[in-house]
């Protein structure tokens, strides 16, 4: 049984330390965040993913997992340490913020084992070149006779989809100077079965970045697709079914929406941007890739202003939260920045997200919170679909359109046939699907509270 240590206990780390306890490893997870070890010793998942839980369960009963605060207890047995920390944005710029892999790395060399080799994996998302570096970190602070190698191992696992992702990936990546070490870590992943690439470290960070870039590309090509859908009178829907089928483009990723959010296509791109910055070149295709992206969620505002005449006094409501379904996750979420646009304009924001409340409840305080979809209608001046949760799909849109003060649709996934929208007596608008919908009449409308509305 080999012995695993993974630092930071986050989607990612939690996956893959949850993931190889279930195939036979005996794992520790390690975080410095106190709170969310305890929920774990106590054998809750401090996060929302998808049979996840299930695992944690299973594999801590079974004595495969532990997770603990301290270096001192993870380390020195380990064969191998992933570092799943954080790599965000940089307060400043748009490069990758190293500050927890630095951390890792430092209290990590400090605890090798003298005398044993260990394996270090780093599992984060980090710029061309940061293997390097973690091992110089390592070497520093390592004692005299501890031995150890760096692989890196990006991770391309979807959230909401993590543990299937896991168990099937399409590939597992494994980059290092030390082919020994990189081909140790692919025993790992035996049970997967996925295909193993095996590359010097550099090339491995780079897949992960040139992986992400591109299928962000695909979703602003869509999207920009669907602006010019919408000005042609042209569906982008059928648009993107019809190039899908050919097998040189494929379907997925050409879903006009509300753009990308989440902890990773924004800020991966925007580092991959900064490092082709840095390295004199000119990034265009990704800065445009982020721009379009930029305007998709002002995109819904002023669809919002043009079917409402004013913002100033309306009541929207946001149907999901989360940068997309089954997961908690806000960071960079559509919704976060359409809501604080929203508010700015002097509306009122009310949402209902089956996972996502509590945090963005933290994250804007002006946003107010409804118990379901049916109560989130209540007097709404529009409903704005945000994240495609699938307790969304099935409607009584009748229902809604009863509780609503005026019975609008923003649809921003393009998840809603719109004809059944209309037939139940809704305005339907959606992202490219031909050109925009008329400001309803006033016919079926209640009389508006607000005098500042049209
Ligand atoms: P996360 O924020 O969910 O988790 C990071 C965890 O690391 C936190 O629990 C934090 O407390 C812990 N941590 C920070 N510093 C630490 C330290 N010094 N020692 C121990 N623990 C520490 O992050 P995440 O979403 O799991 O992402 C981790 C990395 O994986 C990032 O580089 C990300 O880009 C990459 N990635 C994420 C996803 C995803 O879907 N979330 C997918 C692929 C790759």
């Amino acid at each position: 049984m080999r012995h695993i240590c993974v630092i930071g206990a986050g989607y990612v780390g939690l996956t893959t330390g949850i993931c190889l306890a279930d195939l036979g490893n005996q794992v520790t997870l390690l975080d410095i965040d106190a709170a969310r070890i305890a929920r774990l010793q106590s054998g809750q998942l401090p996060i929302f993913e998808p049979s996840l839980g299930e695992l944690l369960a299973q594999n801590m009963a079974a004595g495969r997992l532990v997770a603990t605060t301290s270096y001192a207890e993870a380390v020195p047995e380990a064969d191998f340490v992933f570092i799943a920390v954080a790599t965000p944005t940089a307060a400043e710029g748009d490069g990758a913020n190293l500050s927890y892999v630095e951390a890792a790395a430092t209290e990590l060399g400090r605890h090798l084992a003298p005398g044993r080799r260990t394996i270090v994996i780093n599992k984060s998302t980090v710029p061309i070149g940061t293997g390097d570096w973690v091992a110089d970190i390592l070497a520093r602070h390592a004692p005299p006779n501890a031995a150890f190698a760096v692989v890196s191992n990006p991770e391309f696992l979807r959230e909401g989809q993590a543990v299937a992702d896991f168990q099937q990936p399409d590939r597992v990546v494994l980059g290092s100077t030390d082919e020994a070490a990189a081909q140790e870590v692919a025993t790992l992943y035996l049970g997967t079965r996925a295909p193993i690439i095996i590359t010097d470290l550099r090339t491995a960070e780079m897949i992960k970045y040139a992986s992400n870039a591109f299928l962000a590309t695909r979703i602003s090509f869509i999207n920009e697709i669907a602006r010019i859908c919408e000005e042609l009178g042209a569906n982008v829907k059928e648009v993107a079914l019809g190039m899908g089928y050919d097998k040189r483009i494929g379907p997925a990723f050409l879903d006009a929406g509300l753009g990308f959010g989440g902890s990773c296509f924004p800020k991966d791109l925007r580092a991959l941007a900064h490092m082709a910055d840095r390295a004199g070149l000119h990034p265009q295709l990704l800065r445009a890739v982020l721009d379009i992206n930029a305007d998709q969620r002002a995109l819904v505002v002023t669809k919002l202003e043009h079917l409402l005449g004013s913002l100033a006094g309306a009541r929207i409501g946001l149907l999901g939260l989360t940068f997309k379904p089954n997961t908690d996750d806000l960071r960079e979420a559509a919704s976060l920045e359409i809501a604080g646009r929203l508010l700015d304009a002097g509306a009122t924001v009310v949402a209902y997200d089956p996972a996502g409340m509590e945090r963005a409840a933290m994250l804007l305080p002006g946003l107010q919170f409804a118990g379901d979809a049916y109560s989130l209608a209540v007097d709404c001046d529009a409903l704005v679909l945000v994240t495609e949760w699938n307790e969304f799909k099935q409607l009584d849109w009748q229902r809604l359109r009863t509780a609503m003060r005026r019975p609008i649709l923003v649809d921003g996934r393009n998840m809603y046939d719109p004809g059944r929208i209309t037939a139940a007596g809704l305005v339907y608008e959606g992202i490219g699907r031909g050109r925009p919908a008329a400001r309803p009449r006033s016919a079926d409308q209640r009389p508006r509270t607000s005098a500042t509305t049209s």
